[in-house]
């Protein structure tokens, strides 16, 4: 039986992983990981006030969004906290909060479908610039926080120090990089990645390629006084530029006409994503397994809670995390992010290794004598890959479910977040979910 390396729990992320710690100075984001922290924030979500400030810098935002990337806490937990809240009689009070809450599930679903497609252009930029117009090296003075505008470098020196920015700045900033920049948004969104504590393909990508127009009709674009609107005077005082030289001083007719040269593809322009992949994604209540006698769990890190659903169900058996290090490289995630995740793992029964996580699930399960892996489920299609090594090997693996945000009949329209939310939202409000609506017949 082959042996373990030692256990890495208690390793700190800083001997695991030097050379990320020494070029990133920042050990510690905004937020502290584990369930008990994650628990904190919770407490303090108040979705009446956050349905009516939260577009303001100040507003009533819940900040929980890295418990939720790395399943500290589920989507179905967080809308029931937020719905127990308000008076059972007017769920529609926190309607705000779980609407943003399925765009969410939204994104993780057409990651799900499309998997690495996320990387790419899903449709043409509508700027009238082609994809070739949209430069692909990171511009220094950007990361670095040195482009002369006070807001742009606050927010990067704020992505950097704390790995979260409020929804507008994230918007701001990427509507700054893609648009006034014309850097293509896939920079952007590595960039993100690298630091953000919530990072992931689904949400930050698929936002990005929002704002870039790249899965939107039209560019996203704002001006100075959407910017004072939300975030009061607190950039423009500080700025040099405040007196003349804005880039952001204009009407948001004026500034489209600055920025781009039309409303449309530039000629011959195509995307990667056929919306037909997306009309009809089946969709069936995850099957539950049955306890095996000789399994293992597998936790991955898109599910660090106590209350992961296979830990749940193996209370007595030996469990493994494994540090992937490919990923981490290839992301190049921050010292802040590894220091949260650290966090995260540390709350968890799990004997944790480093390396390529297949080579490693596989060689646990031999050391216990276990045919059998149990996990939860994961949208990456790395997760895909690992689960055919665990399974070419001979192992079964068990997928967990965690509950569900909501539920359908019917295949679910993921062409558009509206329609795939005149599907759920019932079921989002723990009413039983409704049948599509039959469109009206058309009067000739
Ligand atoms: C360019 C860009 C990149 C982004 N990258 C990410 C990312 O990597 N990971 C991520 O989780 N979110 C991302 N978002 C979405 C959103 O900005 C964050 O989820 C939100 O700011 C997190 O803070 P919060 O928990 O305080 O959010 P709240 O405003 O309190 O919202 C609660 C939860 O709702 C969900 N949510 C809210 N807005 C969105 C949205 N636009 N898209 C998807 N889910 C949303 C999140 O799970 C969030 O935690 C990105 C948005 C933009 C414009």
């Amino acid at each position: 039986m082959p042996s373990l390396p030692p256990d890495l729990r208690d390793v700190p992320p800083a001997q695991l992983f030097p050379e990320v710690f020494a070029r990133d100075p920042h050990h510690h984001g905004f937020a502290r990981g584990g369930r008990t922290a994650a628990l904190e924030a919770l407490a303090r979500l108040d979705p009446v006030q956050y349905g009516r400030d939260r577009s303001s810098l100040d507003g009533h935002v819940s900040r929980v969004s890295p418990y939720l990337r790395h399943g500290v806490l589920t989507l179905a937990e967080v809308r029931d906290a937020a719905l127990s809240r308000v008076p059972a009689s007017a769920p529609s009070r926190a309607w705000k909060y779980v609407n943003e809450l399925s765009w969410h599930d939204y994104f993780t679903r057409v990651y799900a479908e499309v998997g690495d497609l996320v990387w790419q252009d899903f449709q043409p930029y509508k700027t009238g610039w082609p994809a070739s117009a949209y430069t692909h090296d990171f511009p220094e003075d950007i990361a670095q926080g040195r482009t002369g505008l006070a807001c742009v470098d606050a927010w990067s020196r704020e992505l950097r120090e704390t790995g979260y920015l409020h929804n507008h700045v994230r918007m701001w900033l990427a509507a700054y990089v893609v648009h006034h920049r014309r850097i293509w948004w896939q920079g952007g969104a590595s960039w993100f990645i690298t630091h953000l504590l919530d990072g992931d393909p689904a949400n930050n990508n698929l936002n990005w390629q929002w704002v870039a127009s790249t899965w939107r009709a039209f560019p996203y674009i704002w001006n100075r006084g959407t910017l004072q609107k939300y975030a009061g005077e607190r950039y423009c005082a500080a700025c040099p530029l405040a007196q003349g030289g804005c880039p952001f001083e204009d009407t948001y007719a004026a500034l489209s006409d600055r920025l781009f040269r039309g409303k449309a593809p530039a000629p011959g322009e195509t995307g990667r994503v056929n919306p037909a992949r997306l009309k009809a994604v089946p969709w069936e209540p995850p099957p539950t397994p049955t306890t095996a006698p000789d399994a293992v769990v597998w936790v991955h890190g898109d599910r660090l809670s106590p209350t992961h659903e296979a830990l749940t169900a193996y209370p007595d058996r030996p469990a493994v995390f494994v540090w992937d290090d490919d990923l981490l490289r290839h992301w190049a995630v921050s010292a802040k992010r590894q220091t949260f995740i650290h966090e995260c793992v540390q709350e968890l029964p799990a004997h944790v290794l480093r390396g390529d996580v297949a080579a490693e699930v596989i060689r646990f399960a031999r050391a216990h004598g276990a045919g059998t892996v149990a996990t939860t489920p994961s949208p990456s299609p790395r997760f895909r890959t690992i689960v055919a090594a665990l399974q070419s090997e001979g192992l079964t693996v068990q997928v967990w479910p965690e509950p569900a945000f909501a539920a359908s009949l019917s295949p679910l329209d993921l062409r558009v977040h509206a329609n795939y939310w005149q599907q759920v939202s019932a079921s989002a409000f723990g009413r039983p979910p409704a049948l599509p609506k039959k469109r009206a017949a058309r009067q000739t």
